[in-house]
């Protein structure tokens, strides 16, 4: 396929607001691909070269994509810089800038010149990568001058996230979605979009059965569901295996002989943040491959005690690792085996999982394995998750004994409980900011004063707004929040974001906040979970108490559907108390 097909594709993606539509674009995409290509166009779509766990970045910036285009068009940088001030998008800038017919080249051929920009490193590659980027845009049309520079920029906003990709690639292959699932279950297991395409269109559904978990590919992590009390626990599960909820990092660590590396939650590699979790795996556990999961947690080494997570979270930093590592150490509590020398553990019962866990950690100061409670009665498991609570942990988490580990999916196999906050709802949200207010009074320095956020459903692969919020960040928070949402402006509604109110400036939907509310209404203004005649829900005085949170994408943020299990849980609490009063 040409590029320049490719991104008349693109430019069809963004004047789509419907969701159907922008699926059938993408089948249509789809369906002319030839060869190998497959997976490259999957990867252009995500605006990127390879699966979002590899950290390959294209190492150019805005004065070197400036320096670029200066050097193409023939003209000072400083009026690329005058114009892009005005525009905002190094995109809209090229499209005024060049007028060239359109390249010939294909898809591959610039797949090939951005993986070689992205590799080169070390002296001069600057320049390098600066007269490559060059070299290509002059052969380019406006058009996909406009693209590639979004791509190497980070700014590609097409407005499809991957369930819309998988969606589309079903319905380029048998006309309809029936064949999401087995993609998505193959996405789950090695997290390569691009890999799972280019299977499933070369060899049809059945190769995708062969998918299965692979050392240094993160598996998408199992989530649990919520309880409210441990009678319910214990109604649905029976009999349950209960551990203690630790609150930090959540890790997956993929040990291949001496390699260790450690993917977050949302399957960034932490390898360099965590060293000491890098060589305890290397002296704890002696079999030559193995994955496994844990929550990484500080602690203070005069007392053994863990900390809560507000101290944890300091070591999320990127720089002076040695001297965090001494100020705030960690430990990682194991509590789940996905994967142990040549075998699958995924498809085994979580007993069994469990056991084998313990046979391979062995003793050692950093890494261990999480105490667990086999209990089938509801005030034993009470008695446990208080006795955590009492501990300065978060609660607990109650497992079905006889599950086997469901990549990527939220279900009852495990369910959470958590220590009660304050107000009526138990738990916090995680929302992700689609724009904001310009602020009034004393805020009107910040130029910010407000946010507009949202909750995630997989299904639409949309944002539904659930709340405003204008409370719980400091002053310094709410200058780095405009500033990192500055960078995510858009002129209007993002195509994925369903909102009835609208902000003084829309976001992509990127960044997510953990709120606190004291419960969840209905109303007219927010469009989550909003049905035929059914108001939308929201949140009555919603507050911030985690800023930005780096381990959660925006598609990792609460559901609809979570909404809507809280909101149905909080009417029974109120109805237990209204009776019990
Ligand atoms: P939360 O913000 O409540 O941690 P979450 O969306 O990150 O929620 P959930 O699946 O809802 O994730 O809750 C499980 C999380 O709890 C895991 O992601 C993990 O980070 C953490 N955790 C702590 N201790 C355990 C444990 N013993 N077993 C499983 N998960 C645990």
């Amino acid at each position: 396929m040409k590029f320049a097909r490719l991104v008349e594709f693109f430019g069809e993606l963004e004047i789509t607001s419907s969701r159907n539509k922008m699926v059938g674009v993408l089948a249509d995409l789809f369906k002319e691909a030839q060869g190998d290509e497959m997976g490259k166009l999957v990867y252009l779509c995500q605006g990127r070269l390879v699966p979002f766990y590899e950290p390959l970045e294209f190492g150019i910036g805005e004065e070197l994509a400036a320096d670029a285009l200066a050097k193409c068009a023939g003209i000072a940088k400083s009026e690329v810089k005058e114009r892009f001030s005005k525009k905002g998008d190094y995109g809209l800038v090229a499209t005024e800038l060049l007028s060239n017919e359109g390249s010939t080249l294909e898809v591959g051929q610039v797949f090939d010149q951005l993986w070689l920009i992205a590799t080169l490193s070390g002296g001069g590659s600057v320049a390098q990568k600066t007269s490559l980027l060059a070299g290509l845009l002059s052969q380019m049309s406006d058009e996909e001058a406009k693209h590639l520079l979004r791509i190497i920029l980070g700014k590609l906003r097409l407005g499809i996230g991957d369930p819309t990709i998988m969606d589309g690639l079903s319905f380029a292959r048998v006309g309809d979605k029936s064949q999401r699932k087995d993609i998505e279950r193959a996405y789950n297991l090695c997290s390569d979009l691009g890999q799972v395409a280019r299977l499933y269109w070369q060899n049809g559904l059945d190769s995708l059965a062969h998918i299965s978990v692979h050392v240094g590919k993160p598996v998408r992590p199992a989530l649990a569901e919520r309880a409210t009390s441990a009678a319910a626990i214990i109604q649905r599960l029976q009999h349950a295996a209960v551990e203690p909820k630790y609150d930090g990092f959540r890790c997956q660590v993929h040990k291949d002989g001496t390699t260790v590396r450690v993917f977050s939650r949302n399957l960034e590699d932490f390898s360099d943040k965590f060293p000491e979790i890098v060589k305890a795996t290397q002296e704890q556990i002696t079999q030559q491959q193995a994955i496994f999961e844990g929550e990484a947690i500080a602690f203070n080494p005069q007392t053994g005690d863990f900390y809560p997570f507000q101290v944890t979270v300091q070591r999320k930093r990127k720089h002076k690792i040695d001297e965090m590592q001494e100020k705030v150490p960690l430990k990682l509590v194991a509590f789940d085996l996905l994967y142990l020398d040549g075998q699958d553990y995924t498809t085994e019962t979580y007993t069994s999982r469990r056991q084998k866990l313990r046979e391979i950690v062995l003793p050692g100061d950093v890494l261990s394995v999480t105490e667990v409670l086999e209990t089938s009665s509801a005030n034993e498991l009470e008695a446990f998750f208080f006795d955590k609570v009492q501990r300065g942990l978060e609660g607990i988490v109650a497992k079905r004994p006889d599950a086997t580990y469901q990549a990527g999916a939220r279900n009852f196999n495990w369910i959470k409980l958590k220590r009660s906050y304050q107000g009526e709802l138990q738990d916090t949200l995680d929302c992700v900011v689609v724009g904001y207010w310009w602020g009034r009074g004393q805020r009107t320095q910040f130029g910010i004063g407000s946010l507009l956020t949202a909750v995630y459903d997989k299904d639409t692969d949309r944002f539904y707004t659930i709340a405003r919020l204008g409370t719980g960040l400091t002053e310094i928070e709410w200058v780095q929040m405009r500033e990192e949402l500055d960078q995510l402006k858009v002129d209007g509604k993002p195509a994925r974001v369903e909102a009835i109110v609208a902000p003084d400036v829309w976001v992509e939907p990127k960044h997510v906040i953990e709120i606190q509310a004291d419960e969840i209404t209905r109303s007219p203004l927010h469009t989550a979970g909003r049905k035929g005649d059914d108001l939308g829900f929201a949140l009555r005085f919603p507050r911030m108490v985690n800023f930005i949170r780096a381990d959660r994408t925006a598609e990792e943020a609460t559901s609809v559907q979570e909404i809507l299990a809280m909101f149905e849980a909080q009417g029974k609490r109120q109805g237990q108390q209204e009776t019990e009063s």
